[in-house]
């Protein structure tokens, strides 16, 4: 049975990280890193959707699996701070230190092809007028450096990084899935996946969040402690590309928080694409929601972004990956198994939408393989006046959002579900030799934080194993 010193599960960012660390100089030659994904090559990626409207549920699924992980077929926006896409800065308690993590991390990402000059930075005076504006509307505003590699340079970047880390003997198991891990007699692990078994001195575990249930899963079996995450629900809204503009001529995926009027809860913008699609992301068989992208070179006249409630579960019902499921169970059931779309008038009115009142909307939507239909019935009440009393506060910063034009998609949901424990300097969960990243473990929410948090992994099992972790940019 071919043994390793790291078996890695997932090539996301959070495992890719973890991969490039392991294998620089100290590392080089003294390692066997294999890296599992359930996926294909990033290059063998292609979403059917975007080519025919249609889901075609494909096994594994390209939006979400294979090399690179689920941002690949995406805008690919850097978040360039450790609190946005996570809360790396909590986690390491310390700002400084995280945000060098953060801007490491971009460097590599520049280093294998992200374009360089796509760093949109915000312009000091117009992000201080709109803190300033949304101060007044009980609203804040977070401005944020971002890079944006744009869908059709992530795939090229991720490919570029794979073959860097082939040329160093690190092995890309493909179309591999890891089914069970167990621990081995000597301390080690072994691992069950699709196609035999392996054993490995180290695990990481950096599925991302097609593979939070299987995580979760593995940790009950390991007893790896965990603790309740929070879940984000709510929509992905469109408006005409001019509506959001104040606020996107600043940053150009810009952060937003609200809390409500009614429920004190915090309602969010999430993953804005200026010029963008909405596009249907399949959570798992049968649970269809949206997300959205953007292209360097292709530009739509809409720009939408996910508009999302925080929900913590307490006791007795813990489990928001649970509950967040049941929402996008029902939201598809009333879609007939596509994604509900509603304009804000009908809403406001109390009716559904249909074609032909889309049709009648101002705002034409990019994502045409919905059911019009009525988001009151799939959402929580809770979550809806959460939304409406967020959309007419965000108005002040966009005016033209609280508009009967624009168009609401449902579900949107993040399960982050469980969040692992870890030692924040090394990722190490509970069960020693056993490290986390990523989203899957509730560690993160974005690529940047992913790849990072892989990297802190790679430093431990580097620690643990008696070598050195270090990034291909960090060798230079
Ligand atoms: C459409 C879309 C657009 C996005 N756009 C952005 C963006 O612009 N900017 C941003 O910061 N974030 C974005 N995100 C979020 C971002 O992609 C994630 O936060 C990030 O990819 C998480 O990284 P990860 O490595 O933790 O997990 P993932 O990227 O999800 O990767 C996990 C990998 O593990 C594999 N896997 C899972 N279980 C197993 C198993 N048992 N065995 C083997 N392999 C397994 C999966 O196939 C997958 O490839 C987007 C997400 C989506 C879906």
């Amino acid at each position: 049975m071919a043994s390793y010193d790291v078996a890695i599960v997932g090539a996301g960012p959070a495992g890719l990280f973890a991969a490039l660390a392991l294998s620089g100089e100290s590392a080089r030659g003294r390692l066997r890193v294999i890296v599992f994904d359930s996926g294909l090559p990033a290059s063998r990626r292609a979403c059917p959707l975007r080519v025919t409207g249609k889901c075609a549920y494909c096994k594994p699924c390209h939006l979400l699996q294979g090399v690179g992980g689920a941002g690949t077929l995406s805008s690919g926006i850097i978040n360039l701070r450790p609190d946005v896409g996570g809360d790396l800065d909590k986690l390491l308690g310390s700002w400084e230190e995280a945000q060098h993590l953060i801007d490491l991390v971009d460097r590599v990402f520049v280093k294998f092809g992200a374009p360089a000059d796509r760093l949109f930075e915000p312009d000091p005076s117009r992000s201080a007028e709109m803190e300033r504006r949304a101060v007044k509307a009980g609203a804040k505003f977070i401005p944020i450096r971002q890079r944006h590699m744009g869908t059709e340079n992530a795939q090229r970047v991720i490919e570029n990084m794979a073959l860097y880390l082939e040329k160093r003997n690190i092995r890309l198991a493909t179309l591999t899935t890891v089914r069970r891990i167990s621990i081995s007699g000597n301390g080690g692990f072994r691992l069950y996946t699709s196609r035999g078994e392996v054993d490995a001195a180290t695990v990481i575990m950096a599925p991302g969040r097609s593979g939070a249930k299987w995580l979760a899963e593995q940790a009950r079996a390991l007893n790896v402690a965990t603790e309740p995450g929070p879940l984000d629900v709510g929509v992905r809204i469109e408006v005409p590309y001019t509506v959001m503009e104040p606020l996107t001529s600043i940053v150009w995926d810009p952060k937003v928080i609200i809390h409500t009027k009614t429920y004190d809860d915090r309602v969010r913008t999430f993953c804005t694409n200026p010029g963008g699609f909405v596009v249907e992301e399949v959570y798992e068989k049968g649970l269809v929601g949206v997300n959205g992208e953007t292209f360097a070179s292709r530009r739509s006249r809409n720009t939408n972004f996910a508009f999302l409630v925080t929900i913590k579960l307490t006791d007795p019902l813990e489990d928001a990956l649970d509950y967040g499921r049941s929402i996008a169970r029902m939201a598809t059931k009333l879609g007939g198994g596509r994604p509900l779309l509603q304009r804000l008038g009908d809403l406001l009115s109390g009716r559904r939408s249909t074609w032909d009142r889309i049709q009648r909307s101002v705002v034409e939507p990019t994502l045409k393989s919905v059911t019009p239909g009525d988001i009151a019935m799939a959402l929580p009440h809770r979550v809806l006046t959460d939304i409406l009393e967020g959309l007419e506060r965000l108005d002040y910063l966009a005016p033209g959002v609280w508009s009967k034009h624009t168009l609401l998609y449902a579900p949107e949901v993040k399960y982050y579900s469980l969040r692992v424990k870890v030692d924040p300097k090394t990722m190490e969960t509970s069960v020693p030799g056993l490290y986390a990243a990523g989203d899957g473990a509730g560690l993160s929410r974005g690529i940047n934080v992913a790849a990072a948090t892989g990297y802190l992994a790679a430093r431990g099992v580097a620690e643990r194993l008696g070598v050195e972790a270090v990034l291909p940019v960090e060798e230079e």
